[in-house]
């Protein structure tokens, strides 16, 4: 199998073709101003169909006022409130003033949106939505059946192939390289998974469009890709993380196996309810009830749980009552088959339950990250220092990976493709508004050629030992049947090691914690895991489509971040939207209204929030 050919300098790279990745190639290629056709390519470690943008369910947000009466203030408020406070206000104004456009957008693009009686792109309720600011709920989430994510990744996918881009699929891109002063980029370094060789590519702007990192925990929504790679990327190019400490669980994962039944099943009318039958959700949040934000329906499912009212999962009735009920049984089979194709075909296939006469068992699972790269909004990165923002030159991010401040400490639901359209729409913009003048740059690529050589080398020694262990461990078979296979076993392996660091943050992190259950796990993150990740070792010395070699560059992105969200999650000693701290279960606006800074060595700083129209409690204008 022979790799794509690629050169060594770009005009552009883009990391990641999930939404923000291909709004921001799309962007990149409208706005680029030069007589000839730019030099752009995007990388993907998946085959770019494959993205998780291509699983979101349920809906993105947008005040079309097609269903009801509608306004982008009240989107802007509700951003604001859902994100507790802790949102930049500049930034979310932006995101509802032009997500009717985006839509639109969208629609011309050919995502092909369900639609009203008239015709018009139908929408429907989300948690946290609401028209007069707060007064009551509003449909605001345009959707395509429950099928939204698949309609926008191949509609901008076929628009990306129709405009000419030039995709690097199932390449792995392992460091990014700033210039020796920290100030600009140089390049990346990418892993041909094809072929199994390390490459140096110079490029004048990248665009990082990684998306998230659910896989720190066990139990989530997000598929086996999202490993934090691009946040990875920046804490290890000497960049800080902003607000890691806030992770979105989402609270109807199917039991025990964490995939995503989406809220649009609340949102048309399925109810929680708990082992004694009661839809308990009244009682916690009288008026939203089922569709409260989704930290407070988390965390009302746990506390139904601790009191002794959890139900086991059928399959394994003697498990664990770690689960409630999500009831669908009052959605008519019509409408389930009609408006939730997806939810239904996951249940009947992975739970073997039908949704229309059977009681689902669900539990709480991680599913968005609110924190990431810092952007400004025009989607380049900062490096936060002496109370400012110094910017990278030539470097963008957008997308889960990045944090522009507009979901704060908690996301509204459907904001988040609303953020990876609209801002990677912008930084592709911006990067190439800024191509003219990073276009003839002579470029020292010391930095580019020394990642280069050292992961050339880290892959060497890898292979290398593969090789050396597989003689011996084939001799030590021969010689003593199954010991050579037990030695090996033994030997620390990157799933596990991926498995250990999901478990613990399960246990530690996920969706409430306290100084000491972060402390124990910062220790073993810090005194066990970071240190074998560093030393984890190849079984198969094979080159080509070696997944076990992505796995161990994957488990190290994953414990260093693991290490970056403990930090955070300690520093802040307040409660706020998805973090519940249950030893400071307040907010604490004097001493935490900020967004915190983390860079890889743990150093942390704060910076102010964007207050533009609503202080914190604000009941709108
Ligand atoms: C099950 C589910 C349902 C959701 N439903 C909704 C919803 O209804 N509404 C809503 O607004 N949001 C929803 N979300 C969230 C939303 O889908 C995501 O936040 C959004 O799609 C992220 O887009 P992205 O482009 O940032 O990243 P992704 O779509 O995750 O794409 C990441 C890309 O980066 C590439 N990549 C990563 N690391 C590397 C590397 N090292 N080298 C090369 N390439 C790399 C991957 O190959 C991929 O192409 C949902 C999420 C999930 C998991």
């Amino acid at each position: 199998m022979s790799g794509k050919q690629i050169e060594s300098q770009y005009d552009a790279v883009i990391v990641g073709a999930g939404a923000a990745g291909l709004s921001a190639a799309l962007a990149y290629l409208a706005g680029w101003q030069g007589t000839r056709r730019p030099k752009l390519l995007v990388f993907s470690k998946l085959e770019a169909l494959r993205s998780h943008t291509g699983s979101a369910e349920g809906g993105i947000a947008a005040s079309l006022g097609n269903e009801e009466k509608d306004d982008w203030h009240w989107h802007y408020f509700d951003t604001v409130k859902g994100g507790d406070w802790l949102v930049d206000q500049d930034a979310a104004k932006i995101l509802a003033q032009e997500a009717t456009g985006t839509v639109v957008a969208l629609e011309h693009a050919g995502v092909a949106f369900s639609r009203s009686q008239d015709g018009h792109i139908a929408q429907r309720r989300f948690g946290g939505h609401t028209s007069q600011f707060g007064k009551q709920p509003v449909k605001r989430a345009a959707y395509a059946a429950d099928r939204i994510g698949h309609q926008i990744l191949t509609s901008l996918w076929q628009q990306c192939v129709r405009a000419g881009v030039d995709f690097a699929e199932e390449w792995y891109v392992c460091d990014l390289a700033l210039d020796p002063t920290g100030h600009s980029v140089e390049g990346l370094v990418a892993l041909d998974t094809h072929e199994g060789h390390i490459h140096a590519i110079q490029a004048s702007q990248v665009i990082i469009c990684s998306g998230g990192a659910g896989r720190l925990f066990h139990t989530t929504s997000n598929s086996w890709d999202l490993t934090g790679d691009g946040m990875s990327l920046a804490l290890r190019a000497g960049l800080q993380l902003e607000d890691m400490e806030f992770i979105q669980f989402h609270p109807t994962g199917l039991a025990h196996t964490g995939i995503l039944l989406s809220e649009a099943s609340r949102a048309e009318g399925g109810v929680l309810r708990n082992a004694q039958g009661e839809a308990f959700m009244g009682r916690y949040a009288p008026e939203q009830a089922d569709l409260a934000a989704r930290d407070v329906v988390s965390r009302a499912i746990l506390e139904e749980v601790r009191q002794g009212r959890g139900v086991a999962d059928p399959r394994e009735p003697d498990g664990p009552k770690d689960c409630v009920w999500l009831d669908l049984r009052a959605i008519s089979p019509e409408d389930l088959e009609a408006k939730l194709p997806q939810v239904a075909e996951t249940i009947r296939f992975y739970a073997g339950l039908d949704p229309s006469r059977d009681l689902v068992p669900v539990k709480p699972t991680a599913h968005y990250m609110m924190g990431g790269i810092p952007i400004s909004t025009q989607g380049q990165v900062y490096r936060w220092k002496d109370g400012c923002r110094q910017p990278i030159a030539g470097l963008y991010a957008a997308g889960e990976c990045s944090c522009v401040g507009v979901h704060g400490a908690n996301r509204l639901g459907g904001n988040s493709l609303l953020d990876a359209c609209l801002f990677g729409h912008r930084s592709g913009l911006a990067a190439a508004n800024q191509s003219q003048e990073r276009d003839q740059r002579a470029g020292d690529n010391s930095r580019l050629e020394r990642l280069a050589q050292e992961r050339s080398q880290q892959l060497k020694e890898l292979f290398a030992q593969a090789q050396a262990q597989q003689t011996i461990t084939t001799k030590a078979a021969d010689q003593a049947g199954r010991q050579g296979q037990e030695r090996q076993e033994q030997q620390a392996n990157a799933y596990q090691l991926i498995d250990r660091i999901g478990a613990l943050l399960d246990r530690c992190l996920a969706v409430s914690c306290d100084a000491d259950s972060i402390q124990s796990a910062l220790e073993q993150i810090e005194g066990e895991l970071l240190p074998a990740a560093n030393k984890l070792s190849l079984s198969d010395p094979s080159k080509q489509f070696n997944q076990e070699l992505t796995a161990i560059l994957e488990a190290g992105n994953l414990a260093l971040l693991a290490q970056c969200v403990l930090r955070a999650s300690l520093n802040r000693q307040e409660s706020r939207g998805s973090l519940f701290r249950r030893d400071y279960p307040q907010r604490n606006d004097q001493d935490f209204l900020k967004h915190s800074l983390l860079d890889m060595a743990g150093q942390r700083d704060w910076q102010d929030v964007h207050i533009l129209d609503f202080p914190p409690g604000s009941r709108g204008y």
